[in-house]
């Protein structure tokens, strides 16, 4: 093993991991307030080896990400990933939008070298704060060769989770992520890093291009006695794509799945995942997907679910079997 601390390019978005101006009670804080050299400089005071390279992308609370810090992102990793000096990425992130920016990043980024995402759910200056914690265990991902190979990945609350799984659960709680089909990949401290299992990526190319833009694709809740016209009013407004977050595995009530059909068979593809905290949304259980031409989610929930199909309609593909497949892999 090489004596050489790993080099890691560190890309600063914001969110509460540099949040700043709590006064120590987590309260009145700014997403961001910090720059990634300050948190960087802040690391460094652990004497971790590695050399940390700060490069700021956005310094926003993550729910304002979007397409040009997602584009920005994933053009820096690509730098990263060709450059033989640099041996992995780090992208500090809010923790509102991480499941979506870790999911994008996972379609459209090779497994050459680890990608991790990082976050906290208390402010930098907040009593308690869990930023600098999480930063160390994404440092020491990310320096594990072991690391490359599994996709992009989210440390928090001393886990490392796969982006594809991960999901904000919790408002404030620091365990705040859970990890769905699959439990977390490692335990991780600052001293200690345990993989539960070799890396499960097929090959080492992207899954699809990273797009040129993105579609505009809805997420609709379902609700008890609602009736259709919220259907037509996305399709009003030009959605090319909508994510139903329906009840149970998937489900509306029939004056919604009727006009959701006829979006799907208008040729704008329909997904059914869930508003259930977490399970698969199956097809053919109580609708008839393959009559009304409509896709399961499977594992993803509706965030993720809309950032896949926003991905697959960018690439081209809108046709409800492949969309399935895309959702199946
Ligand atoms: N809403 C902010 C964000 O997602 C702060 C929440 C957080 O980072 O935990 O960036």
């Amino acid at each position: 093993m090489s004596n050489i601390p790993p080099r890691i390019l560190v890309l600063g978005t914001g969110g509460t991991i540099a949040g700043a101006g709590s006064g120590g009670t987590g309260a009145g804080y700014r997403p961001g307030g910090l720059s990634i050299e300050v948190l960087v400089g802040h690391l460094a005071a652990l004497g971790l080896s590695a050399e940390l390279l700060p490069q700021e992308i956005a310094r926003i609370g993550s729910q304002d990400i979007g397409f040009a810090e997602w584009q920005a992102l994933h053009a820096a990793c690509m730098g990263a990933l060709a450059d033989p000096s640099v041996d992995a990425v780090i992208a500090t992130h809010g923790t509102d939008t991480a499941e979506e920016t870790g999911l994008l990043l996972d379609l459209t980024l090779p497994t050459t070298k680890p990608i991790v995402l990082v976050g906290a759910m208390r402010p930098a200056d907040a009593v308690g704060a869990d930023g600098m914690r999480n930063f160390a265990n994404a440092v020491k991902v990310a320096s594990d060769p072991a690391a490359a190979g599994r996709g992009v990945m989210l440390v928090m609350g001393d886990a490392v989770l796969a982006a594809r799984d991960a999901r904000k659960a919790a408002t404030s709680s620091i365990d705040a992520f859970k990890s769905f089909p699959r439990g977390s990949l490692a335990r991780v401290t600052p001293s200690g890093l345990d993989w539960f299992g070799p890396p499960h990526r097929v090959g080492e190319a992207a899954r699809y291009a990273f797009p040129t833009g993105l579609p505009r694709v809805a997420i609709l809740t379902a609700g008890a006695g609602m009736d259709e016209q919220p259907v037509k009013a996305l399709l009003g407004i030009g959605c090319k794509g909508v994510v139903l977050a329906g009840m149970g595995q998937g489900n509306a009530p029939a004056s919604v799945i009727t006009a959701l059909a006829e979006a799907a068979a208008a040729g704008v593809p329909v997904v059914r995942s869930t508003r259930v905290d977490e399970g698969i949304v199956d097809r053919n259980v109580e609708e008839d997907d393959d009559a009304i031409g409509l896709v399961a989610a499977r594992a993803l929930g509706p965030a993720k679910a809309r950032m896949l199909l926003m991905v697959l309609i960018a690439n081209g593909v809108t046709d409800a079997a492949r969309v399935q497949a895309g959702f199946d892999g």
